[in-house]
């Protein structure tokens, strides 16, 4: 079995990621001794490409990395590669929601039309890449709803799904049609 360093060091993420590859990659822990790598690209591609060069130099190993975005049609696509520091920086996942809501303030239920996009990509040290992505449609709730999950989830409601928001789904059941569920569905099926 092929073996990866995972760039990201969130445990969450590292747990869920570890489970959707299973069987296909065993994932390596980021190296702590790597610096953080600031993720100023204009694109989700870039700040994984980023991300998964920058481990994959450290440790002369194959790298993963993924970065996900949120686009509002209403908002012309933002937040977008900027979801982590919408409401500015050092902000929390709660600023961030309160932003959300008041720039779509007035707008009706039909037009908070959004989606979800995560790029994965495993970068290895002959320079090679694979690139996937995973997308989830949904709309923006008109308040936050369930207790669960991180950053946007309470305000999100899949399409695929039964009209609860993220924040309101076990772990299970949001990996099963998320965004980033699917990009790593696809990163397993590219590299098994
Ligand atoms: P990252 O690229 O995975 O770090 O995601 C960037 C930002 O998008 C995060 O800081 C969150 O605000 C938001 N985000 C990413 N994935 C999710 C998700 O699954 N649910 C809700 N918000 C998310």
């Amino acid at each position: 079995m092929i073996e990866l360093v995972c760039a990201s060091a969130n445990p969450d993420k590292v747990v869920e990621i570890a489970a959707l590859l299973d069987g296909v990659a065993r994932l390596l822990p980021r190296p702590p001794e790597v610096p953080d790598v600031v993720e100023d690209a204009d694109s989700l591609e870039g700040n994984a490409r980023l991300k998964a060069s920058a481990i994959c130099a450290a440790s002369g190993s194959a790298a993963v990395a993924d970065d996900t975005g949120l686009e509002v049609d209403a908002l012309g696509g933002a937040p977008g590669v900027y979801a982590a520091r919408y409401a500015g920086e050092g902000v929390t996942y709660a600023d961030n929601r309160e932003k959300l809501l008041t720039e779509l303030a007035g707008v009706a239920e039909a037009d908070r039309t959004a989606r979800f996009r995560t790029v994965a990509m495993v970068v290895r040290p002959d320079g090679s890449e694979i690139v996937v992505e995973g997308v989830c449609e949904g709309r923006i709730a008109f308040a936050d709803r369930g207790d669960r999950g991180f950053g946007y989830d309470a305000l999100f409601i899949p399409t695929d799904g039964d009209g609860r928001t993220f924040a309101e789904m076990s772990d299970a059941e949001k990996n099963e049609i998320s965004h980033r569920g699917r990009a790593f569905v696809a990163l397993a099926a590219a590299l098994g």
